[in-house]
């Protein structure tokens, strides 16, 4: 009997014993739980009982781009949007171009060119970009006999007296100025005058029997025009058209005063200033002195530049 009752005991402790195994083994009764790791979602989960623990770890967003939005490093989950392209405006030579990602869209502008003037290059209106060369002037190829100031150069002309004897004396630029304007030559806003003071000298015997006849005109370097052989207006202003950064400008010319016009000490002199009223910075005016033999010939004063100028006659470029 107390044989049996041992058996009983030991069968009851066994049972106890599996009881208390499978509670803690699979069962979380004694808070053991088996936990499964957090994700950006969910906390910690108990696989067992489902119970959870902690907070989900959230998402860990990556930099968003222009074209892609940002992504969980985590689990891939698309986060917002792509921030767009932040797009600069295109100009002559780049497409529009983003300011983040240097991505382009579309074509560049392209320049706006300008024709070349005599004093420009084909120039961009939009960009200032430029090309080629200027215009050439019309007398950039030719010779002409320039004179400088102060230095007095031969100038051969008809007598007074018989157009059919040529006498020679000196052309000379005693002084040159660039002025607003004064008594004699009237300012004008935007222009500015171009004075040189002239002197003509003749002293030999030609000179001293039938005297001397001057004659002189203007010309352009530029473009050689003849609109200077124009009629001076009742103020002495005798109007002329000069091209001026692409544009046909007026422009008028006035001969001063004679300061000497007689025989000095067995010399025939002859001064005087001549101007130019140009705008500010024009330097193609040319002063041409020519043999008054031609002006009668053609029987008016002021002949074109076109008709005098020759690599012999003496011109002083007013610029
Ligand atoms: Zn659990
Ligand atoms: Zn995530
Ligand atoms: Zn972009
Ligand atoms: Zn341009």
């Amino acid at each position: 009997m107390k044989r049996v009752l041992l058996w009983i005991g030991v069968g009851i402790g066994a049972a106890a014993a599996v009881a208390l195994a499978i509670l803690i083994f699979c069962t979380c009764t004694f808070g053991n739980h088996e936990y499964r790791a957090a994700t950006c979602t969910e906390p910690e989960v108990c696989t067992r009982c489902g119970g959870t623990r902690g907070e989900p770890l959230g998402h860990e967003g990556g930099a968003a781009s222009c074209t892609e939005p940002s992504v969980c490093i985590r689990c891939g989950e698309r986060l917002g949007e792509p921030l767009g392209h932040v797009w600069l405006p295109a100009t002559c030579t780049e497409p529009e171009t983003c300011a983040r990602c240097e991505a382009t869209q579309g074509e560049p502008l392209g320049h706006v060119m300008t024709e070349p003037t005599y004093q420009t290059r084909a120039t961009c209106t939009r960009c200032g970009f430029t090309e080629g060369e200027p215009l050439a002037p019309a007398l950039a190829e030719r010779t002409l006999n320039e004179m400088q100031v102060g230095v007095p150069v031969p100038y051969t002309t008809a007598s007074y007296e018989d157009y059919g004897v040529d006498v020679t004396g000196t052309a000379e630029i005693v002084d040159y100025a660039v002025i607003e304007g004064n008594d004699t030559f009237p300012a004008r806003e935007g222009y500015e005058w171009h004075i040189a003071t002239v002197r003509l000298v003749f002293s030999g015997d030609d000179a001293r029997k039938n005297g001397a006849q001057t004659a002189w005109t203007y010309g352009d370097f530029y473009i050689l025009d003849d609109s200077m052989a124009a009629r001076a207006d009742e103020n002495g202003l005798r109007p002329f058209a000069a091209d001026w950064y692409g544009m046909r400008v007026q422009c008028w010319q006035k001969t001063g005063p004679y300061e000497e016009e007689d025989w000095f000490d067995r010399e025939l002199r002859f001064s005087w200033q001549e101007g130019v009223l140009v705008p500010k910075g024009y330097d193609g005016v040319l002063l041409i002195f020519y043999n008054y033999r031609l002006a009668k010939d053609a029987a008016r004063l002021y002949l074109p530049a076109s008709d005098v100028l020759d690599d012999a006659v003496p011109v002083f470029r007013m610029k």
